[in-house]
């Protein structure tokens, strides 16, 4: 069953390690910005019922509820089997908590990333860990048990100990479900700029080595399989039966809908991308012009591999499949990087450290 995506990209503050198409974005350009994403939902001609939503981006905590209440009433299939809002902490209240249960929100993913004041101030974060756990628990008060708490790996400044104080309030807030991301470096953050230009600001400098980090992560592997919530993906964690569904539909590759500047989909064999510039986005929908920026074949084979290798669970290999990439496997094994299970191959635990190179292996 598909999914839909929609991104509202407006936030509180650009964090200096984002590098998504999202910031600070003048308040005035919201209206004109719902309009848009109506314009482009009423648009769709909805060739199914979507079992899974997503409003990520962005901040969609700072979706005023009527506005939120408008957006997912042009979505079909309420009740949603799940209904995901990116949330950042400090940004939910109980009003809003409400609000969000009674559009048919049933999980909330919180841009929690660490619970040390020093990592979060360096970021740009506003929130503290007290924040954070005061969200969770309004979450809970308002019947939205389904909560996402996200932490980044390799943040400046971090240490053993501070990774530690962060998986203990981990293993406190007991939630079902935590997605542990390494830190991106590229040109399109002000951090990843700044590592790259080997300069200092934002703590560029103080960035854990390459070492570091995958202890760091494989501790964060250990601690949460003491609690009892399982690596299901490279990034993501649950306890049996909490997975994201929607986020399951990206690996496996089926169809979603996506909904907003810089939103992708899949949908029918093909793989679109809006506008990544809200303005952009905007003034397609106002002179009545497609969003869709590029459009492109999906590559079913090949991505089923650098795509579905991210789940622990692996991948079917079909004897197609094994004369077309039957040496790519044998090689990837012989490194290390792969194992085979039967007809499944899935990657090692040394092959998820270093996941590009087997992902590489795909895209030639
Ligand atoms: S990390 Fe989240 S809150 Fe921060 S700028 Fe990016 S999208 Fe906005």
């Amino acid at each position: 069953m598909p999914g839909v995506y929609l991104s509202w990209p407006f936030c509180g503050q650009k964090c200096t390690y984002c590098n998504f198409a999202s910031g600070v974005l003048p308040r005035e350009w919201e209206p004109r910005y719902e309009a848009a994403l109506l314009a482009e939902l009423a648009a769709f001609a909805w060739p199914w019922t979507p079992e899974t939503v997503y409003l990520g981006g962005g901040s969609p905590s700072r979706i005023p509820a009527e506005v939120l209440g408008r957006l997912l009433a042009a979505i079909p299939g309420q009740p949603w089997r799940e209904a995901t809002l990116e949330a950042a902490p400090g940004e939910v209240s109980a009003e809003l908590a409400q609000a969000w249960r009674a559009a048919g929100i049933n999980r909330v993913s919180l841009g929690t990333q660490s619970f040390v004041e020093a990592e979060l101030r360096r970021t740009g974060r506003r929130h503290t860990a007290e924040v954070a756990a005061a969200d969770v628990a309004t979450l809970r008060a308002a019947g939205i048990d389904g909560i996402n708490l996200d932490l980044i790996c390799g943040l400046p400044g971090q240490t053993r100990d501070s990774w530690e104080t962060s998986l203990d309030w981990i293993a406190r807030l007991d939630v079902p479900h935590v997605s542990v991301y390494m830190l991106e470096v590229d040109e399109d953050s002000r951090l990843g700029l700044e590592i790259l230009n080997n300069g200092a600001r934002y703590g560029a400098g103080e960035v854990p080595g390459d070492e570091l980090q995958v202890e760091l992560y494989e501790r964060a592997v250990e601690r949460l399989r003491e609690s009892g919530i399982e690596r299901y993906e490279i990034s993501n964690f649950a306890r049996p039966g909490e997975e994201s569904r929607h986020n399951l539909k990206y690996w496996r590759l089926e169809e979603y809908a996506g909904f907003g500047a810089d939103a992708h989909a899949c949908l029918g064999g093909l793989r679109r991308q809006n506008a990544e510039d809200v303005r952009e986005y905007v003034a397609a929908l106002e002179s009545g012009r497609s969003p869709v920026t590029a459009e492109t074949p999906a590559e079913p084979a090949a991505e089923r591999f650098f795509v579905g290798l991210r789940l622990a669970s692996g991948v079917e290999v079909s004897a197609e499949d094994e004369g077309e990439y039957g040496e790519r496997f044998r090689r990837l094994m012989r490194d290390g990087l792969l194992e085979r299970d039967g007809t499944r191959v899935r990657l090692t635990p040394r092959g998820v450290l270093l996941s590009n190179e087997v992902f590489q292996e795909f895209l030639v």
